[in-house]
């Protein structure tokens, strides 16, 4: 699977609400170790075009591609499975469990509780091994994002930047190949945000790549090779940093709104 060169792919997507059409045939797609930025104003559709690719919602019309296979439609544990995430608000009830426990859980959560329930008795023992295995991975995760010393602290209790930590270390636990960020810095002081930068950076040279939603324009700008301007769900323009801070239409859509 890892020999696509562009391992997302979206196809005139299309989701209405009602009387409002939220994602307007939006046509892109992700290359491969980059991290690529997904910029537009408020309401522009990208949230819901996350929703999309991840199967969250289901599209009115279009398709998702991910390496070379149609997944258009899939449950979000399916596309999960595949190697594509995106990263979720703790929810209230995982507040109540500690930091180990939410990483304990993410995999089931992200991938299927029904696979864990079909494994037979017989296959126990390998379940111990891959329990085993997970903690182990679960550890190396949480020293990686330097939240290991706060392991055994109740989710509800962190701070808002190293609940972004935790959901971004959740979501590298499924063990993706693409991971969604929708707008990762949300209440992260600026010392955890550029820890966080430099965590995407040292991941993305390990081979994962990022889509990135962040309404930081000089943050994109200086982190991105690749910019993808969407504006009333469908995309605009795209491309390098440069390129999009000269067009005179993506200043125009951000400012006229
Ligand atoms: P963005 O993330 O770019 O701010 P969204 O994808 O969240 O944009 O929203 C695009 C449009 O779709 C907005 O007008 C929003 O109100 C609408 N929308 C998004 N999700 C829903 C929903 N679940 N139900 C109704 N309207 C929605
Ligand atoms: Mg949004």
């Amino acid at each position: 699977a890892a020999d696509h060169e562009y391992p997302l792919q979206v196809d005139n997507l299309r989701k209405s609400f009602g009387g409002i059409t939220a994602v307007d045939g939006a046509t892109f797609r992700v290359e491969r170790g980059t991290l690529t930025g997904l910029i537009g104003p408020n309401g522009a559709g990208k949230s819901t075009t996350f929703n999309l690719i991840t199967g969250v919602h289901q599209p009115d019309s279009g398709s998702v591609t991910f390496n070379g296979e149609d997944v258009t439609g899939l449950e979000p544990h399916q596309v999960a499975g595949r190697g594509m995430v995106r990263t979720f608000q703790i929810a209230r009830e995982l507040g109540e469990m500690t930091v180990l426990e939410n990483m304990m859980l993410a995999p089931q959560n992200q991938i299927g509780e029904q696979l864990w329930r079909s494994v037979t008795p017989g296959l126990r023992g390998r379940v111990v091994d891959q329990e085993a295995e997970l903690l182990e991975r679960v550890w190396e995760t949480l020293e990686f994002f330097e939240i290991d010393h706060i392991a055994e602290e109740y989710a509800e209790n962190l701070s808002g930047g190293q609940r972004k930590l935790l959901e971004l270390a959740r979501a590298l636990l499924t063990d993706p190949d693409v991971l969604l960020l929708d707008e990762p810095f949300a209440g992260v002081n600026p010392s955890l945000e550029r820890r966080l930068v430099e965590h995407i950076h040292t991941l993305r040279e390990r081979g994962y790549t990022f889509l990135l939603v962040e309404h930081d324009m000089d943050l994109i700008m200086e982190n991105c090779e690749h910019v993808i301007v969407l504006h009333q769900g469908r995309v605009l323009t795209e491309g390098t940093p440069a390129e999009i801070k000269a067009n005179e239409e993506v200043v125009e859509a951000y400012l006229g709104g």
